[in-house]
């Protein structure tokens, strides 16, 4: 009989958004009169930049036809997606070969799939509270995982010290879901410990676009000595709205060496295996997002967001209510009134005010007695849920 993967039975139920989803069904169900404000979901709710939906159509036309049409994509991205992707990294001074950038569908795939570069015995550090698929796609794989707590003393943006006895690190800065962000200070020191230690940073840059304050990098690789222990993680789907799109890209630097092998000669391996390259017609779509045009416009739906995160932290400061985030990242993080837990106050909240939110405890333990707002919904749902919010606290 055919052996199943064992490590799968060491997954925790994926319980966090079926919950508030199934918890939010059955209060509308009982209370048809209250209208429920979802803040919860970190999806966006704004249309793509017009520049993409023009490069949409028009890649769309080219397969209409014999002369300009396109079969399969080369399974590492077209010249065109990487050049734009090496031009957004040139913006902030980076310098990368179309060669360390590998076009994909989104971080969600990456994550599931990077993994392979390394063996098992490897010990995971992930930073937590986190986005649940760092700590799963390692369980899956067998591997140890070592949390690194997140709490109000270090402002959810722990550093490495030297009892730090990992190989592999997960950190995603601006943060999902705390919206904390590490300065060029103290992403270094991450840096430095992995270089010192011969370990492999996994860093998650989803939320890059949302950065605000200058002292704040966009990307690892804008520091010294980060392209011989870093992967990078880049998405379209916040920044550019392509969560329903998709559209991303993994950095791997030639430089990235261990065990004598090049961490990039062995993705090139894995994607020319593993995948048959990322759809044409979404190529064309990130190459217009990040051109100049496709930025400036995006930057307006951007606005939009930050403006619902200045409305909903506005009550919190109003109301001396501890928080996070909000200032580079689409989401708040913010304490339980009160004292409560993080599903007790779910609860209280949605019973009270009809908001829906985000309990911390579901990105790890120590999000425990903390909540999520994300500012990703529309701005009149916002503004109607800051008004209840008030009123409530
Ligand atoms: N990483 C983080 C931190 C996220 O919050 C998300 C989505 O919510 C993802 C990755 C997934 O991104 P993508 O849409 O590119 O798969």
């Amino acid at each position: 009989m055919i052996h199943i993967n064992p490590y799968y039975a060491n997954l925790k139920d994926s319980f966090l958004f079926y919950e508030t989803k199934n918890r939010a069904a059955a209060f509308e169900a009982a209370h048809p009169e209250m209208r429920l404000l979802r803040l919860g979901i970190g999806d966006v709710t704004l249309p793509l930049a017009p520049v993409v939906i023009e490069a949409l159509h028009r890649a769309v036309e080219e397969q209409a036809h014999r002369e300009s049409f396109h079969g399969y994509m080369p399974e590492l991205g077209m010249d065109f997606m990487k050049r734009a992707a090496a031009a957004n990294y040139a913006r902030r001074g980076v310098e990368l070969e179309p060669e360390e950038i590998f076009i994909c569908y989104g971080i969600g795939d990456d994550l599931g799939s990077v993994g392979s570069l390394f063996a098992q015995e490897n010990r995971v550090a992930v930073v937590e509270p986190a986005y649940p698929a760092y700590v799963d796609t390692n369980v899956m794989a067998g591997r140890e995982i070592l949390p690194v707590p997140g709490n109000e003393e270090n402002g959810f943006l722990p550093l490495p010290g030297p009892e730090l006895d990992a190989e592999l690190v997960y950190l995603c800065s601006p943060n999902n879901p705390t919206g904390a962000a590490y300065s060029r200070t103290q992403l270094q020191q991450w840096v430095d410990w992995a270089n010192a230690r011969g370990a492999v940073i996994l860093f998650d840059a989803a939320y890059e676009a949302f950065i605000t304050e200058p002292e704040v990098p966009h990307s690892i690789y804008e520091l010294p000595g980060a392209k011989t222990c870093a992967i990078e993680l880049f998405s379209l789907s916040k920044g550019a709205g392509f969560t329903g799109t998709r559209l991303g890209y993994t950095v791997v630097p030639k430089a990235l060496v261990r065990e004598g092998r090049s961490l990039q000669a062995m993705w090139v391996r894995n994607r020319s295996t593993c995948t048959n390259g990322v759809s044409y017609l979404l190529q064309r779509a990130g190459e217009a997002a990040l051109t100049e045009e496709g930025l400036r416009q995006s930057r307006e739906n951007l606005a939009i967001y930050r403006q619902n995160a200045k409305t909903l932290t506005a009550v919190l400061d109003r109301r001396s209510v501890r928080y996070f985030g909000g200032q580079n990242a689409p989401y708040i993080w913010f304490r339980c009134p009160g004292g409560m837990d993080s599903w007790s106050f779910f609860d209280w909240l949605m019973e009270r005010a009809g908001i829906v939110g985000t309990p911390g405890v579901g990105f790890g333990a120590c999000g425990e007695g903390w909540f999520r707002f994300s500012c990703f919904g529309r701005a009149e749902d916002t503004a109607e849920a800051a008004g209840r919010l008030e009123a409530l606290l």
